[in-house]
């Protein structure tokens, strides 16, 4: 895609003073193409759209909207290919993971809503002989969605099927560094048969550009953010002005913790997709691995060995496990994660560099940490790439007070056959998500989202919809 443009009122637009910026394949390190780079100026046309489009979509009917959602989802299902080469030109993940997750996840959480809508229900309290209470849900306007770029058009469906299901009409604003998944969905859309204005994409970058212009907007209901904890603080800020409701999904330290009783193969399988699928860069990356004294040295010896064999390599290889990460400038902030760990006495006993056997991109082998405690920046940080560290514990006590002893709280792993100590410990841990025996297995009826400074709000079923609705009571005097 040479030339990326906005996509206002049902036509793909540049911006209106020329402006652009580069689109890099972050493997290579070339040019893919140029992107138009959004202003306040484009985001108010962009929101005037909607909040006109909101006027008749916002009274469709449940299944009208249902079926359009369903639509989407076929036409995605249908560009798999394309979508999927496009999401790693712009990422650098791996092409496998893209055809099987990426793209098919997207399209899913179309069918997933369009199922979920026909199927809500709302409350009704009687109070007997005197009243009888109802609630209509109704839908509250137009949102501003604003998605990162790890799983790029994966977590922003995440956000528009809802919206669009619920009858809201929305602005997004996709990550600057992944725009062209957001622009082939815009096509979709039009072609599936959603009207002009209800659905919008402005390109271009967050503070004081495109992402705050939309959350400062005060024709702008609503905004929902996947991004960093720092950019959920700007964006609060900028949102309180004009009071608009906010659901935010942030940054995670997510700890995992493996004791001496765990089915060990298991653990390691999947271990080695929490510590390095997509880089790293996921959200629920398990970046704190604690392991039970007993079998700390084997599962470092035997993780380590496993870790050794995943190929670093061409997105575009079928055999490659782990790709590009996002930018240079990922890749050198990462790296300096590194080199500070080994400053506070951290051991690397696997990567740590970039691979020699490739000359460009933004590669760096999968890296594991020992010997290092609590206090380190490597695990208080979110690094947000492929490094994890790996530390001992003695008792279920100490362990639930390390795992706990951070700021965030997105997800948690554990790893035990005591049924009733993974109740136990599963309860203690402070996330809003915690996986026993497995990891990344979602049901999309469940509540999804951080507690403390990993997100506000909860998306997922009826979650989704408690943030993109509103219930008006009414009260009928009998
Ligand atoms: P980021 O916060 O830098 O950017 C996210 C989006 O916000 C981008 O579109 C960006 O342009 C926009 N933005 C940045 N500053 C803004 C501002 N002041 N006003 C308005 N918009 C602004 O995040 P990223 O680097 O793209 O993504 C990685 C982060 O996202 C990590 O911290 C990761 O943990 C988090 N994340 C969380 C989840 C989750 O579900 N909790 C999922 C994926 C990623």
């Amino acid at each position: 895609m040479e030339q990326v443009l906005h996509f206002i009122d049902g036509k793909f637009v540049p911006s209106a003073d020329g402006r652009t910026f580069d689109n890099i394949n972050p493997a290579t390190g070339e040019k893919i193409g140029t992107v138009a780079e959004g202003s306040a100026f484009e985001i108010n046309q962009a929101v005037t759209a909607a909040r006109r489009a909101f006027q008749t979509w916002g009274k469709t009917s449940a299944a009208e909207r249902s079926a359009v959602l369903n639509r989407i989802a076929q036409l995605m299902e249908e560009r798999l290919e394309e979508l999927a080469l496009l999401e790693t030109m712009d990422t650098g993940k791996p092409l496998s993971l893209s055809k099987s997750l990426d793209i098919p996840r997207a399209a899913y959480n179309f069918r997933f809503f369009a199922d979920f809508v026909k199927g809500l229900s709302t409350e009704c309290f009687e109070m007997e002989g005197v009243a009888l209470n109802y609630a209509l849900r109704r839908p509250v306007g137009v949102a501003g969605l604003i998605s990162p770029w790890n799983l790029p058009l994966l977590l922003l469906t995440w956000k528009v099927a809802p919206c669009l299901a619920a009858g809201d009409t929305c602005v997004i604003k996709p990550a600057e560094l992944t725009p062209m998944t957001a622009t082939v969905l815009a096509e979709i859309c039009k072609e599936a048969g959603l009207p002009d204005g209800v659905l919008n994409v402005v390109h271009g970058f967050g503070p004081d550009a495109a992402g705050s212009a939309l959350t400062e907007h005060q024709n702008v209901d609503l905004i929902s953010l996947t991004g960093e904890t720092s950019t959920g603080r700007a964006v609060m800020k900028a949102a309180s002005a004009t009071l608009k409701g906010l659901s935010f999904e942030l940054g995670g330290k997510n700890p995992n913790l493996i004791f001496a009783d765990a089915d060990l193969d298991d653990a390691i399988e999947t271990t080695l997709r929490s510590s390095f699928a997509n880089q790293g860069e996921v959200c629920l990356c398990g970046s704190r691995i604690y392991v039970e004294r007993p079998i700390y040295d084997t599962f470092v010896e035997r993780f380590a060995a496993k870790a050794s064999e995943l190929v670093v390599g061409d997105p575009l290889d079928p055999k490659t496990n782990v790709g590009s990460l996002i930018s240079q400038e990922h890749l050198e902030r990462v790296e300096g994660f590194i080199e500070r760990a080994v400053q506070e006495g951290g051991r690397v006993i696997l990567g740590g560099k970039r691979p020699e056997h490739l000359s460009r991109g933004a590669f760096l082998e999968p890296t594991i940490i020992v010997d290092v405690d609590s206090s380190c920046e490597i695990t208080r940080q979110e690094v947000f790439g492929p490094v994890v560290t790996i530390q001992p514990f003695d008792t279920v006590e100490e362990v639930i007070e390390i795992a706990n002893d951070t700021s965030y709280g997105l997800s948690a792993t554990v790893w035990t056959t005591d049924l009733k100590r993974a109740h136990r410990v599963a309860g203690a841990l402070e996330a809003g998500i915690v996986w026993v025996n497995t990891w990344f297995l979602r049901d999309l009826r469940t509540p999804f989202g951080g507690s403390k400074q990993s997100g506000i709000g909860r998306e997922g079923g009826v979650h989704s919809f408690e943030f993109f609705s509103e219930l008006k009571n009414i009260c009928i005097k009998l």
